[in-house]
């Protein structure tokens, strides 16, 4: 990563800087869990019509031009598409791109962790809902969390700054707010506990959310006793918390109550080169078509500054221009 300062930022029509891109490198995943995915019938976008890594180094290089600082490879899952970490050594060199950042299931990731470290990937997001073999089976449909956790392992000796992501699932997994909490007892990580989200291909699946963020903090605190307020960083999405005692972090993310759109730096690029300024927006700018019509990169910037120009105040007001409910599935954003 250059360590080329970057002084440029660009604003939303909220004020608000952007500095931060998602990246879904692929829709693909070799886990189908139960609020991302259906189980059966996931029809997958026609390889063609997925950004090549070409394509993506050019949005990139555009976008860094004009002020991004920050990447995160996402997808579907990241390490299903061939060469990835050859895409990441470039992004990674593209100048003025400060942190690079991996969220992934890791499940194939292992192998990679040497090379991950070698490039400089700042930190990974591991997805663990559980470490309990069954409920990981129920929620991923797949049988593969002694692979999940051995990543996690590796990452820790290689002292890549990991944080691990859990989605608090009713009727699933709600045992693991506290089990995985403690994981933070001698582990430098950072456990962040996510409201579900109704993008899950099929559209929401309660009436009413039962574990918002409140009932979390509740929860682990009538376990725990009174967590410690630590300081969230300018942009996060988490409400960050410490048990005494404990060397990792616990964080809160209220992804679905969405109350932390004021300070959101992030924008989304989907593994089909649509643009999304909001999660909860329909994508807002087709890239792709820009760049296989020939697009210039003075276009495809001008075309980025109109739609941050447009973007909705928050993820409520984000989904009430919609026509449609939401219930894609994540793996086509990237969470
Ligand atoms: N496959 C990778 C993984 O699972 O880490 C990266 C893509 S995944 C879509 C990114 C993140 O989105 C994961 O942490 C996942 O738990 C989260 N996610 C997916 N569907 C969600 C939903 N319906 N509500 C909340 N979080 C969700
Ligand atoms: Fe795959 Fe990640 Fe979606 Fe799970 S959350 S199905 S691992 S893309």
């Amino acid at each position: 990563m250059s360590a080329q300062p970057q002084q440029t930022y660009i604003y939303d029509n909220h004020g608000r800087p952007i500095s931060y891109v998602r990246l879904a490198v692929t829709d693909r995943c070799n886990l189908r869990c139960f609020y991302c995915m259906p189980a059966e019938g996931i029809k997958y976008v026609p390889r063609k019509q997925l950004l090549s890594y070409e394509e993506m180094e050019r949005i990139l290089g555009v976008l860094v031009a004009m002020g991004i600082n920050k990447l995160r490879i996402t997808g579907g899952e990241p390490f299903v598409r061939q060469d990835l970490v050859g895409f990441l050594e470039k992004a990674a060199s593209i100048p003025g791109l400060e942190q690079v950042h991996i969220t992934t299931n890791g499940v194939l990731t292992a192998p990679y962790i040497d090379q991950l470290k070698a490039i400089g990937i700042r930190s990974i997001n591991l997805s663990i809902d559980t470490l309990d073999r069954e409920r990981f089976h129920l929620i991923t449909r797949r049988d593969e969390v002694h692979k999940v956790e051995a990543t996690m392992y590796k990452i820790l000796d290689a002292g890549i700054p990991l944080k691990i992501n859990a989605v608090v699932i009713e009727g699933k997994n709600e045992e693991d707010l506290v089990l995985l909490s403690k994981l933070t007892k001698n582990l430098p990580i950072g456990v962040r506990f996510i409201e579900e989200m109704p993008f899950n291909g099929e559209g929401a699946h309660y009436p009413k959310l039962k574990w918002n963020h409140q009932k979390m903090l509740t929860h682990l605190e009538q376990h725990f006793g009174s967590l410690e307020k630590i300081a969230d960083d300018d942009h996060s999405t988490s409400r960050n918390y410490r048990i005494p005692g404990h060397l990792g972090t616990i964080g809160i993310i209220p992804a679905f109550s969405r109350t932390f759109c004021g300070t959101c730096n992030r924008i989304r690029i989907t593994s089909q080169g649509l643009l999304k300024t909001c999660l909860y927006d329909r994508g807002v700018l087709d890239i792709r078509e820009l760049l296989r019509n020939g697009a210039t990169d003075h276009l495809i910037k001008a075309s980025f500054l109109k739609a941050f120009g447009n973007r909705a105040r928050d993820g409520f007001a984000a989904e009430s221009r919609r026509n449609t409910a939401v219930a894609e599935s994540m793996s086509e954003i990237g969470g």
